[in-house]
């Protein structure tokens, strides 16, 4: 039996970041039957892989903006009488249409159940849904680090799962849960010291946790030896506690190069409306600095357009920017289906824009703010990304990443923003072209 483990493209092209499903689907299937042979497909890398693909199953994992593509990879295989199972968060949220689609859906995480969907399709008797339990994270394998042969440069690596807080626009607690569960600490040093790489990725929503600091620096301070260096994101609350401080030196003194933190809104009655708990009240520019001081970069992901938003945060994000000496990614809001802010939005969503619109490009919902209609959010997003990522600012940033970072920081940073620089003003250009479609989709009327 081989089995094909599939990621969809991503909408705006190849990442030098392997997909972590893959790897890590592959280890759960190499435990449960060491007999299945694989092949694993990043499409976004190596597009023409489906084309040729044999295999008597294929997983299909599936994030709403990847969604539409991942359908028409099934048809494909389907067409050629390939059995397809879709996972993922979309799927997970989305069951029924991505049954549509494929011929069975794994809701939820995908342990309790996967030894059960290979047994099962070797019967001949796929059911069209399994639902994974959020099982103790004390038995995860090790991916298969090294099976995608590809430009690949990064790996991730998973040390928790779970979020106690309830931000209206996420995605993590509907798909894992509100307990936070922490692998054990041996295994995390044994993923890490297998990542061929030098460099790699902490997958976690939050690289540390309110109130469990120290379990931070016990990890942080196991990989002290793996001589590798990391990113990942991390919320501020933990900067600041009476604890931060040890627990950063931890993370630098074991390769913590960049951390990326979700500022998710500019201003404080968005955070607010976003019921954004492990954020709002927190000193947000203080813990800021004390990253830097810490020989932490920093780079800051945020929102544009809700709502409560104002035209003016625009603007604001890039005086912040400046202010602070980060690297800031915007993106419009995107309502994913599944969340609370997706059953806010519900009567001002525009109907007709379809998922491969949910990509944080373009605007989903009307808006209160007649001033603020969907074409001048989309302009004032591309704009204000590509004023972020101006070359003067882009080498204005090198001279405030932290010099205990030198010069892998600072590489990280060029490698990573000059190809976004360049993906940004490509979508720019495409959007511009199908302003009128989107326009006249738009024109129809809102759920
Ligand atoms: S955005 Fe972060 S803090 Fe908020 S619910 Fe999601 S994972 Fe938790």
């Amino acid at each position: 039996m081989k089995l094909a483990i599939i990621k969809p493209p991503l909408p705006f092209g190849w990442a030098p970041i392997a997909p972590p499903i893959l790897e890590y689907l592959a280890a759960l299937t190499r435990k449960a039957d060491p007999y299945i042979e694989i092949e694993l497909i990043n499409t976004s890398a190596t597009p023409e892989a489906i084309d040729r693909l044999q295999c008597d199953l294929a997983s299909i994992s599936i994030l709403t903006p990847t969604a539409v593509p991942g359908y028409r990879i099934a048809e494909k295989l389907r067409a050629r009488g390939i059995k397809v199972v879709f996972g993922g968060m979309h799927a997970s949220a989305m069951p029924e249409e991505a049954k549509q689609h494929g011929d069975a859906v794994v809701v939820g995480e995908a342990e309790s159940v996967w030894p059960q969907v290979l047994q099962d399709f070797r019967a001949g008797r796929l059911k069209p849904f399994y639902h994974g339990e959020h099982i103790p994270l004390d038995d995860m394998p090790t991916p298969l680090y090294g099976l995608l042969k590809g430009k690949e440069q990064f790996r991730v690596v998973s040390t928790s799962r779970g979020c106690p807080y309830n931000c209206t626009f996420c995605s993590v607690k509907p798909f894992m849960g509100a307990e936070i569960r922490f692998r054990p600490i041996e295994h995390v040093v044994r993923d890490v010291a297998a990542i061929p790489e030098k460099m790699y990725i902490n997958g976690d929503e939050n690289i540390w946790w309110e109130g469990f600091e120290q379990r931070a620096i016990d990890m942080f301070t196991a990989l002290k030896g793996s001589g590798k260096k990391w990113m990942g994101f991390g919320s501020l609350r933990p900067v600041l506690s009476p604890a931060g401080s040890r627990m950063l030196n931890a993370a630098r003194e074991c390769g913590m190069l960049t951390a990326w933190v979700g500022w998710e809104a500019i201003s404080d009655d968005s955070l607010k409306a976003y019921k954004a708990t492990g954020k709002v009240g927190v000193d947000r520019e203080r813990a800021i600095k004390t990253l830097k001081d810490h020989g932490i970069d920093v780079s800051i992901f945020y929102m544009l357009g809700s709502r409560e938003d104002t035209l003016d945060d625009f603007k604001r994000s890039v005086e912040l920017c400046d202010r602070l000496g980060v690297s800031m990614h915007p993106s419009l809001v995107v309502p994913y289906p599944g969340t609370e802010l997706a059953k806010q939005y519900e009567p001002y969503m525009y109907k007709d824009l379809g998922w491969e619109y949910y990509t944080g490009a373009f605007a989903l919902f009307d808006h209160p703010d007649p001033a603020m209609t969907a074409e001048v959010r989309e302009e004032l997003f591309h704009k204000t990304f590509l004023e972020l990522l101006s070359l003067p600012r882009i080498f204005r940033h090198m001279f405030r990443i932290p010099l205990a970072g030198f010069p892998h920081a600072h590489i990280i940073s060029l490698m990573s923003q000059l190809p976004i620089r360049k993906g940004v003003k490509i979508a720019y250009e495409e959007w511009k072209k199908k302003r009128g479609e989107v326009r006249e989709k738009r024109s129809r009327e809102t759920r």
